[in-house]
């Protein structure tokens, strides 16, 4: 089947590869100049600057195998670690790097710094409600009525708070207790290697966006950059796309008929392109809510860390980031650092100069750093609409849009929050449902 694809980002490079392998003729139609979507880099150098840190998990199969299908030598390419949550003055746990899952758990929990007796047992207790619940609960409840029972203050804030916020950029006040269930249940307690963390070793336009344009290209298929959709017309078999954007000529895209189309654009995109289509879904696709996050870029005076990537106490009055990461090179004169404010809105409206100061202070705090040795913040990035907020009960739309017309993305209807594998698992579905 003739078929196009738009947008590509994870979920659209991850639908035009399969699409590609399961036989169809696929054309990519991409508005930005480079593919990549929210998980992208500046440019195709080795130092491109990206848009914010991405950390992937070990239990990302669908991204990881998408990646090897591309050609990219994943155990290059990424730092795998043992999942640690361990702050800069050494508290918190890190799980072993071997050891049956268990007894690794249990070891972690038992080495932990900063938690009392107390403290471990609510998190055994904890671990056990929710196996014995089958990480199933309500779709209504929310993450704080969820840990309602059973932890103590201390594991709710240096523990679940910041897993929560890391992995569905929402407040665990708002929270989807039955998304955050999901993730716990297929990372944390999931298959071996599941929680580790995938550090990435190079820009992400090199994990992914570059090298499967590459092996699209190699396999016959047309992918249009900067070439943005602007409408649908449903033909009495198949659909028109009509097309503007920057580029100053793309023969035949303009106008092209298909038989099926994947709409893999954010939400917003999608819910504008099939208003006169499909207004119930694009209703649902727009009543979306979404999230900040800022990457916040310093240099520091050097410090030996514990982890390349350490977890901050944050707070609403004066601490934005929740995570710091050290990775790239370091000449030892001066930390390059990355800090990350997940669920940043009420941060972002105070401005960025505010939130930057903030961020210093928070670093200084947390390093123990002299009030003469200098922290420079020397780059802040923003994404307003990082992410859907997936607050409790959240309503997310299908993927089937209409006959022949499917939706991919890390926001259509799943067991999981915003995320890369999330928009992966979405593109492959996609175009496993044109076969049907
Ligand atoms: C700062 C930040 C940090 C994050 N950290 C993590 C993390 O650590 N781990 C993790 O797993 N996830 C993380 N995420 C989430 C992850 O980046 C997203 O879930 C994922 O990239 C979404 O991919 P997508 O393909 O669904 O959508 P997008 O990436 O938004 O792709 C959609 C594409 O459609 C294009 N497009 C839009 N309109 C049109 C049109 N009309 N015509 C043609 N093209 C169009 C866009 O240009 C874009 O390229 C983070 C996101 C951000 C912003």
């Amino acid at each position: 089947m003739k078929i196009a694809v738009v947008g590509a980002g994870w979920a659209g490079l991850a639908a035009a590869v399969r699409a590609r392998q399961a036989g169809h003729a696929v054309t990519v139609f991409e508005a930005a100049p480079m593919p990549g979507g929210r998980a992208r880099s500046d440019d195709a150098g080795a130092a491109a600057a990206d848009n914010g840190q991405h950390i992937l998990l070990g239990g990302y199969a669908a991204t990881l195998a998408l990646m090897r299908s591309v050609g990219v030598d994943v155990e290059r390419a990424l730092l795998r670690l043992p999942l640690s949550m361990t702050y800069a003055d050494g508290a918190g746990f890190a799980l072993p790097a071997r050891g049956p899952r268990l007894l690794a758990g249990a070891w972690a929990l038992l080495r932990a710094r900063g938690f009392t007796a107390r403290d471990k047992l609510s998190v055994v207790a904890l671990a056990a409600a929710w196996q014995l619940r089958r990480f199933r609960c309500p779709p209504g409840l929310s993450v704080d009525e969820l840990l309602r029972l059973a932890p103590t203050a201390r594991v709710k804030h240096r523990l679940i708070e910041p897993l929560c916020v890391a992995a569905l950029n929402t407040p665990a006040a708002s929270a989807s207790a039955a998304v955050f269930l999901a993730v716990m249940r297929d990372s944390l307690f999931g298959a071996r290697g599941a929680s580790d963390l995938l550090l990435p070793q190079r820009p992400l336009a090199q994990l992914l966006p570059l090298p499967a344009l590459q092996w699209l290209r190699g396999h016959g298929v047309d992918v249009h950059l900067r070439c943005r959709v602007s409408a649908l017309e449903r033909l009495a078999q198949g659909w028109r796309l009509r097309v503007g954007g920057d580029a100053p000529s793309r023969p035949g895209a303009d106008g092209a008929a298909f038989e099926q189309v994947i709409l893999a654009t954010p939400a917003t995109a999608a819910a504008r392109l099939t208003a006169p289509l499909a207004p119930a879904w694009s209703a649902c696709a727009a009543a979306l809510e979404h999230e900040p996050i800022v990457t916040l870029a310093l240099e520091a005076p050097p410090r030996a860390w514990p982890a390349p990537m350490l977890a901050l106490d944050s707070d609403a009055d004066a601490r934005p980031a929740q995570f710091a990461f050290k990775l790239g090179p370091q000449d030892g004169r001066v930390d390059r650092v990355t800090l990350v404010a997940s669920a940043a809105g009420a941060w972002l409206a105070r401005g960025s100069d505010a939130l930057a100061a903030a961020a210093v202070a928070q670093y200084r705090q947390a390093f123990a750093i002299a009030p003469d040795e200098a922290v420079d913040c020397v780059g802040v990035r923003a994404d307003k609409r990082a992410t859907f907020r997936c607050s409790a009960g959240i309503v997310r739309p299908a993927a089937r849009i209409a006959p022949g017309l499917f939706a991919a993305g890390d926001y259509v209807d799943g067991p999981y929050p915003a995320t890369l594998e999330a928009a992966v698992l979405a593109g492959e579905a996609a175009a496993a449902a044109l076969d049907r």
